[in-house]
């Protein structure tokens, strides 16, 4: 658990802080004494000063170090020195991978925890836990030996195409240095499965395909522009053909192999309850067990049925007057909802809509003096642009590492492509009230607002390694919070609305806890989402295969909701009348992307509170 591993490093730093400072000798003579404290207090501050500034050059060196293991990783996070290197993911790379770990870990453990400051400290447990982290992915969860879908070259090849960090030319010598070592990559992809599931190995089959497009079709026609030479370009070419080979080849071996393992012989996609647990435990990074946080989502799902019901019996005279109550009362939450949701803006007016909506939200922050806001970095609302286009209706863009000084920006996919049937179920999805819920999750005080805060006290590793637990958690919390405010009067339309939405991250965290570790089937998941969550077919489908194929992702919502929730009543408790929100959060949130624990904890030792 993640509580014993800070009792372990921070108990002994402290003890040895205090034992090492000036010693005060004649307490008698108080000048003396004084003199004393003052040397005591400059050795400290220098020392505290040394134990920084030395860390800032350990991340920075620890930062370089891993791009250079983790060349593609980097290019995510628009770092480009190594473009130009394929990893082939062999035993060989994965010892210089544990070596590395190694030797972070050793590093880490110079370093005197209670000189540190806010910012380093966190830093300080966000790369321990990634670097232990790292250690059981390679030597106990091996997806690589049962995840055909882990190996797949097509996104780095696709980024570096795209983006415009240097000249095509240059980008696409790039490219032809890390063609080359495509053979060996899926050739050792070859030799590492062991066991695949069959869940896996159809989605790395569908993705491998797709992956296609990008050296048969996307890397000619840059080429093609590209004012290579003739040499080059059939350089190029000749490379090209040997990938395109090998993707085939092993799409191939996965479509026998699939065939082998389809007499039952395959792995479990689940992942069962010792191995959930620890992946909890590395990816959340809580205070609560896997365990626990599924029991508060099973009691958090049966409060919001109580409040929807409760809700749907005040509402239903309203709007149907003509009709009893019925006797099934989710069947009446879900009519109700239904009834609701035509009650939506008009296509067209999609995007200008939240356009009209985000000043309205930041006056009511104001107002309501629920935390600071800087608009020296402004929220840019716009179109999504056409490369970026996916399923996703909306959401905030935050600028990478390594181009903090860029605009931030709301994306809204206009529903353009939508035929009328897809577009008028989109938008009861997102109707007048889930739309306003919305638009506080991604932006106000939602995503952009904890971005804006995090960027105040810039750390490359909370870039890096932000915990998507807290940023997600965050989010889901300032949904509940600004109702709780009396964000639209207490509408109980708005809170009906809201629960039905709220319910999504609840039987999110029951859903994947459920399939991964209780063995749930495919019919009692649909069940779970359809009939007591309230979700149409299509995104119970999809929930589901989510489900099957990525684990504890989907748990992170709810936990940092619940986490940060329950944080911040128990400091309200502690703190009684001296409680002041917008204090609460312009500190929670000046410590960026940490785990919550971390900010917990380095809060709770500020207020002296347990
Ligand atoms: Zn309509
Ligand atoms: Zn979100």
């Amino acid at each position: 658990m993640s509580v014993k591993f800070f009792v372990g490093v921070t108990l002994s730093a402290f003890v040895m802080a205090c034992s090492d400072g000036v010693e005060i000798k004649d307490q008698t003579d108080s000048r003396e004494a004084h003199k004393s404290e003052t040397m005591a207090q400059e050795n400290t501050a220098n020392k505290q000063q040394d134990q920084n500034l030395k860390f800032e050059v350990f991340k920075n060196d620890f930062i370089e170090a891993l791009w250079k293991i983790k060349p593609g990783y980097a290019l995510f996070a628009g770092y480009y020195k190594y473009d130009d290197l394929l990893v082939v993911p062999n035993k060989k790379h994965q010892q210089e991978n544990l070596n590395f770990i190694q030797a972070t870990l050793k590093s880490l453990k110079s370093f005197d925890l209670d000189q540190l400051d806010n910012n380093n400290s966190s830093d300080y447990f966000i790369i321990k836990n990634e670097m232990e982290s790292s250690i059981w992915y390679i030597n106990e969860f091996r997806s690589g030996e049962w995840d055909p879908a882990s190996y797949n070259v097509a996104r780095a090849f696709g980024l570096i195409l795209n983006t415009e960090y240097k000249s095509l030319d240059e980008r696409l010598k790039a490219i032809a240095k890390r063609l080359a070592n495509i053979p060996a990559y899926y050739q050792t992809a070859i030799e590492n499965i062991t066991t695949p599931t069959l869940e896996h190995t159809a989605l790395a089959i569908q993705q491998n395909k797709g992956a296609l497009g990008v050296f048969n079709k996307d890397i000619p026609a840059s080429l093609e522009k590209s004012s290579l030479s003739e040499n080059e370009k059939t350089a190029i070419k000749f490379k090209l053909d040997l990938a395109i080979k090998a993707i085939n080849s092993y799409v191939s071996w996965l479509e026998d192999k699939k065939e082998k393992i389809a007499d039952g012989s395959a792995r479990d996609f689940r992942i069962g309850a010792e191995l959930y647990e620890k992946k909890f435990k590395f990816d959340i990074f809580s205070d609560y067990t896997a365990k626990e946080s599924y029991d508060k989502a099973v009691e958090a799902k049966k409060n919001l049925h109580i409040k929807m019901i409760e809700i749907t019996k005040s509402l239903w005279p309203k709007y149907f007057s003509n009709s009893a109550f019925p006797e099934d009362e989710l069947l009446a939450v879900k009519k109700l909802i239904e009834h609701l949701s035509v009650k939506h803006i008009d296509r067209d007016g999609f995007v200008n809509e939240v356009k009209r909506q985000i000043p309205i939200l930041q006056a009511y922050i104001n107002q309501a003096d629920l935390l600071d806001m800087d608009l020296s970095r402004p929220l840019v609302v716009r179109e999504t642009p056409e490369y970026q286009r996916g399923i996703a209706g909306a959401s905030v863009n935050s600028p990478g590492p390594y181009d903090a000084t860029a605009n931030t920006y709301y994306n809204v996919t206009p529903l353009d492509d939508y035929t009328a049937e897809q577009a008028e179920s989109y938008l009861r999805e997102y109707n007048h009230w889930i739309l306003q819920i919305l638009n506080i999750h991604e932006a106000l005080p939602g995503h952009y607002v904890q971005l804006v805060h995090a960027n105040k006290s810039p750390s490359i590793i909370k870039s890096i390694f932000g915990n998507g637990a807290m940023i997600e958690g965050w989010a889901v919390y300032s949904e509940r919070m600004m109702l709780e405010s009396g964000y639209g009067n207490q509408e109980p339309e708005l809170w009906l609305m809201y629960s039905k939405w709220n319910m999504r991250v609840v039987v999110n965290t029951i859903l994947d806890y459920s399939v991964q570790v209780l063995g749930m089937t495919k019919e009692q998941g649909l069940d779970l989402l359809m009939n007591q969550a309230f979700q149409e077919r299509t995104e119970a489908e999809g929930k589901w295969r989510r489900a099957t194929l990525s684990q504890v992702q989907l748990t992170s919502y709810f936990n940092g909701f619940a986490e940060i929730y329950e944080f911040r009543e128990s400091v309200k408790k502690a703190k009684g009348s001296d409680f002041d929100l917008k204090a609460f959060h312009n500190e929670f949130l000046s410590f960026g992307s940490a785990p919550v624990p971390i900010i917990k904890k380095l809060m709770q030792k500020k207020y002296r509170i347990k």
